[in-house]
């Protein structure tokens, strides 16, 4: 047992007590780093000396390793694009000063899907990372570095984050705990933007007491982002004590359960859970969202509109990549654009230029945010009835590599997960078996109301209490 084996909550009682200090757990990172990270290839890059620094000025704090789309001064900050290799950030997003803030250091930079556009980690465009549990398979994605890097104990935790299942997808592929905070709940300043009306960072650990923690750590009003609300922040480590299913009411959306492609030993995973909730004195309860069908379709014109809009500001002149091949300003963005940008942020780009277009944003667009309405009050009713809702979390346990060729199918890995984004709601995967064949880890899902991570944490608790 090394330290970078622990979690969250073993390694703050470890330091409370004085059996090692911050540095020390740094060191345990870079050795597992140095040792296994050329087969998982969960970092993108590691400064180590950056990581040592900041665990002798704070020798109480716990190293956690950061998605590579959130700013950590002095660092690079990819988002595993090639327009922004070479960047640096000049300023810490604000999750970052809250972990600071709270007794934790960044540590690390880890791999992820070129601006979070994917369920892979293979649209990085600067390295891959192999899934921990069979390196024949990817960590999913687009947070897979920061899934293998908890799932393969190259960190204590990791922060993440999900637009539309990116931290959920990957914490089942790789045996993680992963919670995508209700929008809002947590600072997206200085998260490098995907499609801002979705976008949350969030945890990644490997229990859920240390979610907890974490979430704590990182969530609250922030001046620097708007959409953040003066909503107190509980204090969710303390509410685990004594969480129980006992009385929950369990949703179970038809919608989801019905759904056909769906990997029988998911499915079977996903039965044995409900079933062991019921066991534990859930009641079980069928509910029904009847605009699901229409979430990905929604999900597919409203996240690339708005990433269209945010990545407009890569241009060859304010950040990052800048083509050698042009001859005025208009060749200098569009080569720079064209070198710098992968296949899927193109496609992007394109779809979401298209449905924002005049003439087409009416059709499109504006429609879109209609029906995000209907999905969102879909949730607004259900959670009139029940506490929470359990669903699979992902269709499949991971893939193999170059298994999904076409995007459709790519985008259909988060059929389970999007619709909560859209919903603004928040969700949380939790490891809960193995599939027989191939022993590949399976998370389930389960999903609260808006600014109900409380309630979420304590389902999760109890319910992982039910697989010891
Ligand atoms: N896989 C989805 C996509 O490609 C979700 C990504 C995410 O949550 N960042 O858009």
């Amino acid at each position: 047992m090394e330290l970078v084996d622990l979690g969250i909550k073993a390694a703050q009682a470890g330091l409370a007590k004085g059996e090692f200090c911050a540095r020390d757990i740094v060191e345990s990172v870079i050795r597992r780093y140095r040792e296994k990270n050329g087969e998982i290839g969960a970092y993108l890059t590691f400064d180590e000396e950056h990581a040592l620094r900041l665990a002798d000025a704070n020798p109480k704090s716990v190293p956690i390793a950061i998605k590579d789309l959130i700013n950590v001064a002095g660092q690079p900050c990819t988002c595993a694009s090639k327009i922004l290799k070479g960047y640096v950030s000049p300023y810490d997003a604000t999750v970052i000063r809250n972990l600071k803030a709270n007794g934790f250091i960044p540590c690390g930079r880890c791999n992820m899907d070129e601006f979070a556009m994917g369920s892979s980690t293979e649209n990085s465009a600067l390295g891959v990372t192999r899934n921990p549990y069979d390196l024949t398979r990817v960590p999913g994605g687009s947070s897979g570095g920061s899934a293998a890097a908890v799932g393969g104990n190259l960190c204590i935790a990791a922060l993440g984050s999900d637009t539309g299942g990116s931290i959920r997808q990957p914490a089942s592929f790789c045996n993680c705990v992963g919670v995508k905070p209700s929008y809002g709940r947590v600072s997206r300043y200085g998260v490098t933007a995907f499609a801002s009306s979705l976008d949350q960072v969030g945890p990644m650990t490997k229990s859920v007491d240390d979610a907890a923690i974490l979430l704590k750590a990182l969530a609250g009003r922030d001046e620097m982002d708007g959409t953040t609300p003066p909503e107190p922040v509980p204090d969710y480590p303390a509410a685990l004590a004594g969480a129980t299913l006992k009385g929950v009411r369990l949703g179970l959306p038809k919608e989801y359960l019905e759904v056909s492609g769906v990997d029988p030993e998911v499915k079977r995973i996903t039965e044995e859970a409900i079933a062991r909730c019921a066991a534990a004195g859930a009641e079980l309860v069928e509910v029904s969202l009847p605009h699901t069908e229409y979430a990905m379709a929604v999900y597919y014109i409203i996240a690339p509109a708005e990433a269209s809009a945010n990545l407009a500001r890569f241009d060859g002149v304010r950040y990052g990549h800048r083509s050698e091949m042009s001859r005025d300003v208009m060749s200098l963005y569009l080569k720079s654009r064209a070198e710098g940008f992968g296949p899927e942020v193109k496609r992007r780009i394109i779809m979401g230029t298209y449905v924002l277009s005049s003439g087409y944003y009416d059709a499109y667009y504006g429609r879109a945010q209609k029906v995000r309405t209907l999905i969102k009050r879909d949730f607004d009713r259900v959670f009139a009835k029940v506490d929470a809702l359990i669903t699979p979390c992902a269709p499949t346990p991971a893939f193999k590599f170059a298994e999904l060729q076409d995007p459709l199918t790519m985008y259909l890995n988060d059929l389970f997960t999007i619709p909560s984004s859209l919903a603004g709601v928040c969700a949380a995967s939790v490891p809960s078996g193995f599939t027989r064949d191939t022993n590949l880890p399976v998370g389930v899902q389960f999903v609260c109301g808006g600014y109900e991570e409380t309630r979420l944490l304590q389902v999760c608790k109890a319910y992982e209490g039910t697989l010891q």
